[in-house]
């Protein structure tokens, strides 16, 4: 066969060559030991919240190494493509603050000497590959149909081949002469180009996944398709092409990709470029609320499967990303806390301390590690956050948070900036409803009065309260003024001296800020009671308590 003869055949136009691009996307200018890792998504407007733990690995293993790290969209697979599904990707990224140093940044752009970064605007590539290795008799067309193709399972099936697919006796393609296949060019067949394998069935393969450690496999004998009939590159054909010309070195990607690797090391093999270092990544995975089994995130049945839903839950970046780093890696909680300030980011990730096996995501572990990561943050800082979520999420409440950003500052102030600050907010959309008082009346309800109040206290406890409320007081203040409320009230001014004798009383000072607070807010737990109270003013408060001891008639 003449092979250089078939390589024009197959692909006359085809002028540039492997050693151009080599030229084109020489190796990386990089320090000694860099890395360079690549997050590789199909543009299907949908980041997994799986996606976000594999580009964070990616990202954070290139900083640690003073590497590089690339965002490259893989649109090769037509179907599965969706108008412009790359800029809710972006967006997701840019949510959590994962920053690749090149590659794709939006519908359309890019940044970077190693693109196009769109596998689609690559084509020229994929064929120069191609046709080097149609020269050098490592890929041939193939003219089946589909229905052939059916035969061939049919027959495979009915011969009880323990290797399915298309290789040597199956592979009806592989040995045509060179003749024959002018002819079915010249009738206008229909081709793909398939990889030739020099596999052999009773040959085994190693490789080092390095997380994994050495995983043995059967060697590769099938005669994959490198190119769909339309020109357009299969995942395997691209990958190949696209990691050694962006001088990819760790191929970080979801565990469903390992049994294909025997197939990449024998393509890598065969353009001549080098096998990169792999890493297969574990499953996120949930226990069904149902079954309590562990299961795979789905798409379909959980919301959070989706890295959308934190956005719109206004979950703080950083507590998400501080989440996924304990999951991720489990040095990271010691590297926390020997450096409690530092941004996540700056996590010297180390790949080999990455699980193997699936890990849990846990919507309530979040929501613990949220609510601590936000008790950390400045008022002002909470506000302005607040602020931009509610813009977008909740334009109603926004409008009233942002009236008077000093107030909504000052309560969100509350029990904050001290030493043991409250956690009691996980994300933006709690802030609504956890400080409904402050924007509207509450309706208190009377039978959360703790039980030994009765109506006429309260209203005697109403009536003390209006007439000697000093909204400039401090806590301790406000506190004493309501003990010495206590005598004449029939109520104990120390909390101790009532429970020694409690018969002695009609219940003690805690009572008296349970009435208030229950009508001031119409809660039962608030942060601190007094700087709520200041924030409200002396009309509003006056006004509530009277509003509610009218309640009980
Ligand atoms: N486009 C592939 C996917 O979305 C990428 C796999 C890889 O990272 O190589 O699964």
């Amino acid at each position: 066969m003449d092979n250089m003869k078939l390589a024009a055949l197959l692909f006359p136009d085809v002028t540039l060559t492997p050693e151009d691009l080599e030229v084109k996307y020489p190796p990386r200018n990089l320090p000694e030991g860099a890395r360079v890792t690549r997050f590789a998504p199909s543009p299907t407007g949908f980041l997994h919240i799986g996606g976000l733990f594999g580009a964070l690995t990616d990202v954070l293993v290139a900083r640690a190494s003073k590497g590089v790290s690339f965002l490259r969209i893989e649109d090769t697979d037509k179907k599965r493509e969706i108008d412009d599904g790359v800029s809710a990707i972006i967006r997701g990224f840019e949510a959590f603050g994962v920053d690749f140093t090149e590659g794709v940044t939006g519908f359309g752009t890019e940044k970077g000497d190693y693109g196009p970064y769109t596998q689609s605007q690559r084509a020229s590539i994929y064929h120069a590959v191609a046709k080097r290795l149609v020269e050098e008799g490592k890929a041939y067309p193939c003219f089946c149909t589909a229905e052939e193709l059916t035969a061939l399972r049919e027959r495979q099936e009915t011969d009880g081949a323990l290797i399915r697919g298309y290789f040597g006796k199956y592979a009806k393609c592989r040995n045509l002469t060179l003749e024959e296949i002018e002819a079915n060019l010249a009738a206008g067949k229909p081709w793909v180009l398939r990889f030739r394998s020099e596999g052999s069935e009773d040959k085994r393969i190693t490789f080092e996944d390095l997380i994994r450690g050495k995983i043995e496999m059967p060697e590769n004998i099938i005669d994959e398709v490198l190119l769909k009939s339309n020109g357009i590159p299969t995942y395997h054909f691209a990958h190949v092409c696209d990691d050694h010309f962006m001088r990819t070195t760790h191929v970080i990607r979801a565990e469903e990709w390992i049994s294909s690797v025997p197939k990449h090391i024998a393509m890598f093999k065969a353009c001549g470029f080098k096998v990169p270092k792999y890493i297969h990544t574990a499953q996120v995975m949930k226990l069904d609320d149902e079954t309590g089994d562990k299961r795979k995130l789905s798409k379909r049945k959980d919301p959070e499967a989706s890295v959308s839903y934190f956005v719109e839950k206004g979950f703080p970046r950083e507590a998400v990303i501080e989440y996924l780093l304990t999951l991720l890696n489990s040095n990271f909680e010691d590297w926390r806390r020997a450096n409690p300030n530092l941004d996540a980011m700056d996590f010297p990730f180390n790949l080999k301390k990455m699980g193997s096996s699936g890990c849990l995501f846990d919507l309530t572990k979040l929501t613990d590690v949220s609510k601590n990561v936000i008790s950390h943050m400045k008022a002002s800082d909470i506000y302005d956050r607040v602020a931009a979520w509610a813009k977008v999420y909740s334009p109603a409440f926004h409008a009233v948070f942002t009236i008077d950003p000093a107030f909504s500052t000052a309560m969100l102030n509350i029990d904050r900036e001290v030493p043991k600050p409250r956690k009691d907010i996980a994300k933006w959309d709690e802030v609504e409803a956890y400080f409904s008082y402050f924007f509207q009346e509450p309706d208190a309800d009377p039978s959360l009065l703790p039980e030994r109040v009765s109506p006429a206290d309260v209203k005697a406890i109403v009536s003390c309260c209006c007439e000697n409320y000093e909204p400039t007081e401090d806590k301790d203040a406000w506190f004493a003024r309501m003990k010495s409320w206590c005598p004449a009230l029939g109520f104990c001014p120390e909390v101790k001296e009532y429970k020694k004798n409690p018969e002695a009383y009609k219940g003690h000072v805690g009572d008296l800020s349970s009435v208030v607070r229950l009508a001031v807010t119409g809660r039962t737990n608030t942060p601190d009671l007094c700087t709520i109270m200041q924030l409200l003013g002396k009309e509003k408060v006056s006004a509530r308590l009277n509003r509610f001891a009218a309640k009980l008639g």
